[in-house]
């Protein structure tokens, strides 16, 4: 998982890490932004330190949705 709790990355270096373009980054975490487990903001990218819009991961968002799939990924874990 690329979003970690308390870092930022823009699109571009997200995009990067997922082998993806930025577009498709973007379009992945607007998704994800629905379900409230990210943020989008402007602020300085953690790898590349461009300001820009950014996505971080809310650590308590994660976490609930960690609870919620946890019956069907307990095998997992
Ligand atoms: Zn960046």
């Amino acid at each position: 998982m690329i979003l970690h709790e308390s870092a930022d990355f823009c699109d571009d270096c997200l995009g990067r890490a997922l082998g993806i373009t930025a577009a498709e980054a973007r379009t992945i975490v607007a998704s994800l932004a629905k379900s409230s487990a990210i943020l989008r903001d402007r602020w300085t990218c953690k790898s590349c330190r461009k300001h820009a819009l950014v996505t971080r991961a809310i650590p308590n968002a994660t976490f609930a949705l960690n609870r919620r799939s946890r019956g069907r990924l307990g095998r997992l874990a």
